[in-house]
C-alpha cells in the first residue's frame, strides 16, 4: 500500500505538529508497508513492527510543535526502549537507522500529498532534530545493551567451561544473571523431571529455599510459564495467587519474571528472576535474561546428556560385574553338572529317555556360556578394558591348532578346510587364547556360510613388521554396501537374504582383540565369489 494522492489539499495553518497528530494512523500504515519490505522486519507481525511507534510519533509531534509554543519537549526514554525492543527482535543497528529514515519519508510524503510542496523550514529543522536525537539515543542504547549482552554471554560460556557438573554450572549461571542486572535480587532454575519441574539451583533465596521444591505444571508461576511457553511477569510475587513457592513469598519478592527454556520445541525447564524493590524489569533486563536463558539451554541439555551417559556407564559396569561374576559362576555350575550327568547317562542304554533332555541341557548351557562370554567381551572392549596377556607366540602353531579343531565341523558340512600356514617359527606378541578366539570366529563364519563343496583356506604370510593371516572362503560373499559396517557390534546382514542371523558380535569382538594387539583387521568380498578376512599381528 503506497500513498494515494488526496484530491483536495488540506490547509494546515496549525503546522506539522498537528498534522502528525491528526494523521498518525495513515503515517503508521504507510510506514508499516515500507517496513515489511525490510528484512527481517517483514517476518514480524504488524503489531510487532508498529510497537512503540504511536508514542514516538506523539512525542515527535510535541517536539515539532514546540517551535511555536517555546516549551521544552524531551523524547524521554522512548527511542531507547525502542532500540532495546529492536535488538531483542534481532535488528542490526543499520536497520534501526533505516527504520527512522522510512518514518521521515512517510511523514514528508504524506505532507506533500495532503498539504502540498511548501513546509515551514523551522518545523522541518525541528523534525530533523527530533530524528537526529532519536537516532543518537537509539545508537548509544543499542551499543550499550549489546555490549552488556555479549559480556553476559561470555560469562555463561566461561561458567560452562568449568567441570561438567550441572548443579555447579546452574549456580554460576544464576549468579551471572543476578550480577549482570542491578534490579535482580533472586534467580531460580527449575528443570523438568518427568512431568514436574524441580528446583535445581537458586541464588538470593538460600535461607528459605526448599531443595526438594517441585511444581506440577500449570501450577505456580513456573508452571504457568512452562504451560504457556511464554515469559510471564508478576508484579507482586509476595501476594500474587499464582506464586506457590514459600521461599519467594517469605522473601517478599516483588517483580518476578519467568522464562521457559525451550530446546527443540520442548520446555526443558523454567528460569525466573525476582526483585525485592522493583515491580517491573526494564526491557533491557528482560532481554538480557531471556538471552542468557536461551544460551544456557543447550549447555544444560548437553550437561544432562553427559550425566545420563555417566549413569548409563555406571549401570553397564554394575551389570557387567553381575554378569561376569555371579551369573557366569552359576552357569558354570550348571554346565559342569550337565557334563557330569552326560557322562553318566552315556553309560546307559542308548535308547534311555533321559539322554535327550540331558543332551539339550548340555548344549544350551554351552551356548549360554558362549553368549555370556561374547557379551562380556563386547562390554570390556567398549570400556577399553579387554583382558589379554601377550606372550611370544609361534604363530604357525596357533593357526594349525585352530584349523585342526575346525576340521570335524567342516567335514560334517562337506566343506574343504585347507591350512596353508608354513611360516616357520616366526613369533608374535599375542595372547594365544584371544587369537584362537578370533580364528574361531572367522572359521566358524566361513564354514557356516559355505555350502557343501565350497572351500575355506587359512593362509599366512610373513612381512617386514607383521604376520598377515587370511581366512578366505568360496561362499556367498558379502554385499558391497554391508562391508563398511560389518565390524560394528550387533551387525548382521538384514533378514530376508535367506541367511541365518547371529548376535552380530563375533566380528566386533575379533576387531577389538586384533586392535588390542596393535594389529589391523579387514575384509574383502564379492557377492557369489566369496570373502576373505585379513588380520595382521606385529612381530616381536
Ligand atoms: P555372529 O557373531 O552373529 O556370527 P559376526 O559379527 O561374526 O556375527 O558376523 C556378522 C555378519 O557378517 C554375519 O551375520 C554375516 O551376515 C556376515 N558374515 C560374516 N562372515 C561371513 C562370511 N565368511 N561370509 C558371508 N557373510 C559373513
Amino acid at each position: 500500500m503506497g500513498l494515494s494522492q488526496h484530491p483536495e489539499r488540506e490547509t494546515h495553518s496549525s503546522g506539522l505538529g498537528d498534522f502528525l497528530r491528526n494523521n498518525q494512523n495513515e503515517i503508521i500504515a504507510d510506514w508499516t508497508t515500507r517496513m515489511r519490505a525490510l528484512a527481517p522486519a517483514c517476518e514480524l507481525s504488524d503489531a510487532a513492527i508498529v510497537d512503540h511507534l504511536p508514542w514516538i510519533l506523539t512525542r515527535i509531534a510535541d517536539f515539532v510543535a514546540s517551535v511555536h509554543t517555546g516549551t521544552t519537549v524531551s523524547l524521554g526514554t522512548l527511542p531507547k526502549d525502542h532500540a532495546i525492543d529492536r535488538l531483542a527482535r534481532g535488528f542490526a543497528l543499520d536497520q534501526i537507522v533505516t527504520e527512522y529514515g522510512l518514518l521521515r519519508r512517510s511523514i514528508l510524503d504524506l505532507w506533500g500529498a495532503r498539504v502540498g510542496p511548501t513546509v515551514d523550514l523551522n518545523e522541518v529543522q525541528t523534525l530533523d532534530k527530533a530524528f537526529d536525537e532519536s537516532l543518537r539515543q537509539a545508537a548509544v542504547r543499542y551499543a550499550e545493551a549489546r555490549e552488556k549482552l555479549l559480556k553476559a554471554l561470555d560469562r555463561i560460556s566461561e561458567a560452562a567451561l568449568g567441570p561438567d557438573d550441572l548443579e555447579a554450572f546452574l549456580e554460576k549461571l544464576l549468579r551471572a544473571m543476578r550480577d549482570s542486572t542491578e534490579s535482580v535480587d533472586t534467580a531460580v532454575m527449575l528443570l523438568r523431571d518427568g512431568d514436574i519441574l524441580r528446583v535445581r539451583a537458586a541464588v538470593g533465596l538460600e535461607e528459605g529455599l526448599d531443595e526438594t521444591f517441585s511444581i506440577d505444571p500449570p501450577e505456580g508461576v513456573s508452571g504457568h510459564v512452562a504451560a504457556a511457553r511464554q515469559p510471564i511477569l508478576v508484579r507482586d510475587a509476595g501476594t500474587d495467587d499464582r506464586v506457590v513457592s514459600r521461599a519467594i513469598r517469605a522473601k517478599k519478592v516483588r517483580a518476578l519474571y519467568g522464562v521457559p527454556l525451550l530446546y527443540e520445541d520442548k520446555v526443558i525447564g523454567v528460569a525466573h528472576i525476582g526483585s525485592l524493590t522493583a515491580i517491573e524489569f526494564s526491557e533491557e533486563d528482560k532481554l538480557l535474561f531471556r538471552t542468557m536463558a536461551n544460551r544456557a539451554t543447550s549447555i544444560i541439555v548437553k550437561a544432562e546428556l553427559v550425566a545420563d551417559l555417566r549413569r548409563a556407564v555406571e549401570l553397564r559396569e554394575r551389570v557387567l560385574a553381575i554378569v561376569s561374576h555371579d551369573l557366569r559362576n552359576q552357569l558354570g555350575v550348571i554346565a559342569m553338572g550337565a557334563n557330569l550327568l552326560g557322562m553318566r547317562v552315556g553309560q546307559l542304554d542308548a535308547s534311555a529317555d533321559i539322554k535327550k533332555p540331558v543332551d539339550t541341557i548340555q548344549r544350551t548351557a554351552n551356548t549360554m556360556q558362549h553368549l555370556l562370554g561374547d557379551l562380556l567381551d563386547m562390554a570390556s572392549i567398549q570400556a577399553g578394558r579387554l583382558s589379554y596377556e601377550p606372550q611370544p607366540t609361534v604363530m604357525q602353531s596357533v593357526l594349525a591348532d585352530s584349523c585342526d579343531s575346525h576340521q570335524a565341523i567342516a567335514r560334517e558340512k562337506g566343506v574343504h578346510l585347507r591350512c596353508d600356514v608354513a611360516i616357520g617359527d616366526v613369533e608374535v606378541m599375542s595372547d594365544r587364547e584371544r587369537i584362537l578366539q578370533v580364528l574361531g570366529n572367522l572359521l566358524a563364519n566361513a564354514i557356516k556360510f559355505c555350502a557343501p563343496g565350497d572351500t575355506v583356506t587359512v593362509h599366512a604370510d610373513i612381512r617386514d613388521s607383521d604376520v598377515l593371516v587370511a581366512v578366505s572362503d568360496t561362499g556367498p560373499g558379502i554385499p558391497r554396501e554391508e562391508l563398511p559396517k560389518i565390524f560394528e557390534a550387533y551387525r548382521t546382514i538384514p533378514a530376508g537374504s535367506g541367511r541365518r542371523d547371529g548376535t552380530g558380535l563375533g566380528l566386533y569382538i575379533s576387531k577389538g582383540i586384533i586392535e588390542r594387539h596393535g594389529g589391523r583387521i579387514w575384509v574383502e568380498s564379492k557377492v557369489e565369489s566369496g570373502s576373505t578376512f585379513f588380520f595382521t599381528l606385529p612381530r616381536t
